[in-house]
């Protein structure tokens, strides 16, 4: 893993975005469905700069393969794979003699190889299961293969008259391509390309040192059985049981190596140009969680916040304005938009913006953020914020005992909202606070005084006057 997401340091990143530089894990990056006419579609974005995002390769998503090397040998004890070495090399053992019997256990063998090899590049770590299919279908990709075979023992035989030793030394150069030939002949499927030297020995290099350590362990593993069979007291088995064994190993063996070629062709789908489904490879490594759409909202955050990393203040700014504008925008996107202004050292905006802010805190009973933002409001040149948050951060700031502060909310409030239906009750809430707060019974009675000739028909009129009377 080399690239790793911008937002989690210790995530591996999926996909770049070229536009803003950011590099997204499969948390961050946006995936978009879509229907077209040829069905869904689904497509990655950039959540900040809302454009499509460019896959990375999948080798740096994917652990190495000489970190897994102990997985990868394993690879062919899974169910399916185990037991259908057994069942091959149980009746290849019992029709040793049998030619043809020989050819087909081979053939099939060869062919559910070939499948781990295909399964694996496309991203699925778990054995394929053996089916009716998968032993029938796609007879081509395996008789390609010998076709790869049989033209590079053309080439040796036909060097081999005039060069003996050059032909030792083609069978060499030959045995060392032999996985990368593979590789180009599952991803490209086609012979031509495959027997290329032109195009495997690029490979081989663009690799490079990984690509020997994949060929030492193939060669190791190779030796394993024989090295087995020379500790083992051969003489006392049974032929058949012998023949058994060797088959089995060699089968497991066979597993194995397709497999690992497969894990390198994932690994390095992009040097070798295999394209790999991601969608495909999400669902299936490892059994990790598939990919599925985000909420906006929580695609707007991943946005915001990898813009606001990558100091694009503004940009930011853009990409918050659609959801501010709507009619009861979420709080703490308001406190973000708002934060935003002040960092971009945008004064007039901030100040213009507070009134619509003061109102939404209020509006969503973010008391504490409302009271805060009181004096701000004061200070804004454009006009106040509606009577009815106004008077609810009053309300708020009576309940907490914080008289002196409710008064001067209150008093703003009759400033600006004299009209407001709620006015008597604020006048009459400056009334009782004069008095039992401020130390002001005079004011306060002028202000009753006043309630009861402005609003004479209120339905606060008989506590007002039952007030006055305390007063007096
Ligand atoms: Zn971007
Ligand atoms: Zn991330």
């Amino acid at each position: 893993m080399s690239i790793t997401c911008t937002l989690h340091r210790s995530e591996p990143a999926h996909f770049q975005c070229d536009e803003c530089g950011s590099s997204l894990c499969d948390e961050c990056i946006s995936l978009r469905e879509t229907s077209g006419f040829s069905g869904k579609n689904r497509d990655y974005f950039c959540p900040a700069c809302e454009l499509p995002a460019r896959m990375i390769g999948l080798g740096n998503v994917l652990e190495p393969f000489w970190n897994r090397l102990g997985a990868i040998f394993l690879y062919p004890l899974q169910p399916a794979p185990l037991l259908l070495t057994l069942v091959l090399s149980i009746i290849g053992a019992l029709f040793a003699g049998w030619g043809i019997v020989q050819l087909l256990v081979w053939i099939v063998m060869v062919k559910y190889a070939y499948a781990s090899l295909i399964h694996t590049a496309q991203g699925s770590l778990r054995a394929p299961p053996v089916t009716w299919e998968l032993i029938n279908q796609n007879v081509l990709q395996v008789f390609k293969q010998f076709v790869v075979f049989a033209i590079i023992a053309a080439c040796v035989g036909f060097v081999a008259p005039f060069s003996p030793i050059a032909a030792v030394a083609l069978i060499f150069v030959v045995a060392a391509c032999l996985p990368a030939i593979i590789m180009i002949l599952v991803a490209s499927n086609s012979i031509l390309q495959a027997v290329n030297p032109a195009l495997f020995v690029p490979i081989i290099f663009r690799i490079g040192w990984a690509y020997l350590l994949m060929y030492l362990f193939l060669l190791f593993l190779l030796g394993a059985p024989t090295a087995l069979f020379a500790v083992l007291p051969v003489e006392l088995i049974h032929p058949r049981i012998l023949f058994f064994l060797q088959l089995f190993l060699s089968q497991l063996y066979s597993i194995i190596c397709y497999h690992l070629m497969g894990y390198v062709l994932l690994q390095y789908h992009e040097e070798i140009g295999y394209s790999v489904d991601y969608e495909y490879f999400a669902a299936n490594r490892g059994g990790k969680k598939q990919l599925k759409a985000k909420t906006q909202e929580a695609e707007l955050a991943t946005g915001l916040a990898l813009l606001i990393k990558a100091g694009k203040f503004q940009e930011a700014i853009a990409r918050l304005r659609p959801a501010i504008l709507e009619d009861n925008p979420d709080p703490e996107l308001s406190e973000k938009f708002f934060q935003l202004l002040k960092m971009t050292g945008e004064k007039s905006k901030a100040e213009h913006y507070v009134i619509r802010h003061f109102e939404v805190m209020a509006t969503n009973g973010k008391k504490q953020k409302a009271i805060e933002l009181f004096d701000e409001v004061k200070r804004s040149p454009v006009g106040a914020p509606s009577g009815k948050s106004v008077y609810q951060v009053g309300i708020w700031l009576q309940e907490r005992n914080q008289f002196k502060k409710a008064l001067e909310v209150f008093a703003y409030f009759t400033k600006y909202h004299k009209k407001d239906a709620r006015a008597p009750e604020v006048y009459f809430n400056v009334a009782k606070l004069l008095h039992e707060q401020a130390d002001n019974s005079a004011k306060a009675k002028q202000i009753l005084q006043g309630i009861l000739k402005t609003f004479p028909r209120h339905e606060l009129v008989p506590q007002v006057r039952e007030y006055l009377a305390v007063l007096a």
